[in-house]
């Protein structure tokens, strides 16, 4: 047995860390959600995958209530996640998310994009913050960049960046909407390795991706979605050597 797959077997379906039960969500007369029912155990990695279109980045942002959701529940821990103020801060700390356009803060520095959310959120010390920063930052192989601009960095970089400032805050989950889409090919393995790297640390992981390897190699699970649904669910073996639905078959025939 490899050693992902003892990983992927010591996770236990019990302890569910995310829980959507039933959600709905419209975009006006759009359907964009249709009674979602996810569950992610702690220490999982979820691979969503689909059509462009299909819902992958509304699901995410309505787990961290980027949007707000029409029916149904999201559970965060088993606990529903707040509707406003201090928190719903908190709860987004808990989940980390990065996104396509890596989304720095262009006018602070590497080291202080690190630093931010510790001292505004977590209410961290200056000095502490910044230790943990240039730590995470050395993990992802960008320490020498910390007191460079976000601009001054390669795509690839400033994504680490990205990741770096998620892990900061000692997320519960991070969520990954498309992290190499915006990548120079050169530049995917880079982001993809520092992924493998968590998800091997036991890290609790949503990513929705189109790098297939990654899928096979990180997801225990991966999750098909088309039209507002989720088609299928398999893990990533299963799901890409036999397709059940005929979406699935045929996504992955124009992908593969
Ligand atoms: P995916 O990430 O799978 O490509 P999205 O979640 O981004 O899909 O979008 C799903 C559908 O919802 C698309 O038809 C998109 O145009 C629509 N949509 C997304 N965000 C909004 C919004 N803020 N307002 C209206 N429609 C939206
Ligand atoms: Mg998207």
């Amino acid at each position: 047995m490899t050693e992902a797959s003892m990983v992927k077997e010591s996770v236990s379906a019990t302890d569910e860390l995310v829980a959507l039960k039933s959600v709905n969500k419209h975009f006006g007369a759009l359907h964009v959600l249709q009674d979602i029912d996810l569950t992610i155990a702690r220490g999982e990695v979820v691979v969503v995958i689909g059509p462009s279109g299909s819902g992958k980045s509304t699901l995410c942002r309505t787990i961290n209530r980027l949007e707000t959701i029409d029916s149904g529940e999201i559970l965060i821990d088993g606990k529903p996640l707040p509707q406003e103020g201090k928190e719903l801060a908190r709860l987004r700390a808990d989940v980390g998310m990065v996104f396509q356009s890596f989304n720095l803060f262009a006018h602070k520095t590497v080291l202080e994009n690190v630093m931010l959310g510790q001292i505004k959120v977590r209410k961290a010390d200056k000095q502490v913050a910044e230790e943990k920063a240039r730590t995470l930052l050395d993990r992802v192989g960008v320490g020498t960049q910390a007191d460079k601009y976000p601009a001054q960095l390669s795509g690839g970089q400033q994504q680490r960046v990205a990741i770096a400032r998620a892990l900061a805050m000692d997320p519960k989950v991070i969520l990954f909407d498309e992290p190499t889409s915006a990548l120079d090919p050169e530049m995917i393995n880079e982001v993809l390795e520092v992924m493998q790297q968590l998800a091997r640390d036991g890290m609790t992981m949503v990513v929705v991706t189109h790098e297939m390897g990654f899928a096979r190699s990180a997801a225990n699970r991966v999750v098909f979605m088309a039209d507002g649904r989720i088609v299928e669910e398999a893990a990533p073996e299963q799901f890409f050597s036999n397709p059940r639905s005929d979406r699935a078959k045929d996504f992955l025939s124009k992908i593969l």
